[in-house]
């Protein structure tokens, strides 16, 4: 169920009662994504031109940026977790489905006097003070854009470019379902901002290292299709270890849109890319074309997302996760 109205009230009521000088901490999640850091940098330059000074942006885990996302306006108000306020008066938090994708800053949403959650996943396990949390919202920054709009924050370009990049990033460039009237009247307002929507695309869709493109090659070469999985609906997979990514001098997010190529097989309904994190440790991105809810395999593994985009980390060799995956499908549809 999308947000209610007292808790629409509620969030903006919890902004606005915080002073401009009081410390605001916003939190995306783990391994961020465009619409991680493109829903939390955006709405952080909202509360910016609200007059708030001390404002602290950060996500948990490793701090390096997706090349993509190196240009994103308000990434001077990114720090890493380790800088980030111990006792922030309002904590923010952006795109996370569960307490565990917020790693080490989970305290700090815990003990903040004020927290609000922006959220879309249809797993969202329910935490924080005030939850606007709303899966048909084709993006968290849907929701951003939306408090801020009810706080009275005018779009301007610096944060239209935040939001269009998290909108383009999880409707897979205005592909998916959740692509309703509403996503492209919001697609247009950003626009209207004077923002490049070419010039975005190419940045985060269609600009990639030439190592990155043989690694790519290479994976997708391994790919396995497996047309008896998912009910006869079929499955494609395939993988990628860390020794791939030294072999080609890569660094971990070039794998973060691999699952695209893959689950652009014809015959197979379900598909599934297994990224090495650790030893033993992967990484899985699952997707469905619309037969199967894979976000229930996902959660069933301790992971979470969207009824057809998911994911969750899993364990043993890429044979034994893809083996586990199988047979989940298989229960799941009898
Ligand atoms: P991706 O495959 O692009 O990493 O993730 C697809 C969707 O599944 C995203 O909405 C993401 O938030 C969610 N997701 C991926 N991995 C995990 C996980 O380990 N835990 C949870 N809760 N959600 C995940
Ligand atoms: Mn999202």
């Amino acid at each position: 169920m999308s947000p209610s109205a007292e808790q629409w009230a509620a969030a903006v009521a919890a902004v606005r009662s915080a002073g401009a000088g009081d410390e605001v901490l916003l939190i995306c999640h783990v391994n961020p994504d465009g619409d991680a850091l493109g829903s939390m940098l955006g709405f952080a330059l909202g509360l910016r031109r609200l007059g708030f000074t001390r404002i602290q942006a950060t996500f948990p885990g490793q701090f390096s940026i997706p090349d993509p996302y190196a240009a994103l306006p308000g990434l001077d108000l990114l720090v890493p977790e380790t800088d980030a306020c111990g006792d922030p008066d309002m904590v923010m938090v952006f795109d996370v489905a569960s307490e565990s994708r917020l790693g080490g800053l989970a305290g700090r949403l815990a003990a903040a006097p004020r927290s609000v959650v922006l959220d879309h996943h249809a797993s969202n396990t329910g935490f924080g003070q005030v939850r606007l949390v709303d899966p048909l919202a084709a993006a968290t920054s849907v929701v951003a854009e939306q408090l801020l709009s009810r706080l009275g924050v005018p779009l301007d370009a610096e944060i239209a470019e935040c939001f269009y990049v998290a909108l383009a990033t999880d409707t897979g460039s205005f592909k998916f379902d959740m692509t309703t009237v509403a996503v492209h009247e919001l697609a247009a307002r950003l626009i209207a901002t004077g923002i490049r929507p070419g010039e975005i695309s190419r940045r985060i869709f269609d600009s990639k290292p030439f190592g990155a493109m043989k690694l790519t090659g290479e994976v997708l070469g391994r790919a396995v299709l497996d047309p008896a999985a998912a009910g006869g609906l079929g499955m494609v997979w395939t993988y990628a270890t860390l020794s791939d990514l030294e072999r080609y001098s890569q660094p971990p997010y070039v794998l973060d849109t691999l699952i695209d190529p893959v689950r652009s097989v014809a015959e197979a309904d379900v598909s599934v890319l297994v990224k090495q994190v650790g030893t033993r440790e992967w990484s899985v991105s699952l997707r469905s074309k619309g037969a199967v809810d894979v976000s229930g395999v996902a959660i069933s593994q301790g992971g979470g997302g969207h009824r057809l985009a998911a994911g969750f980390t899993g364990y043993g060799e890429p044979d034994d996760v893809v083996a586990t995956v199988r047979h989940l499908l298989d229960d799941f549809l009898n």
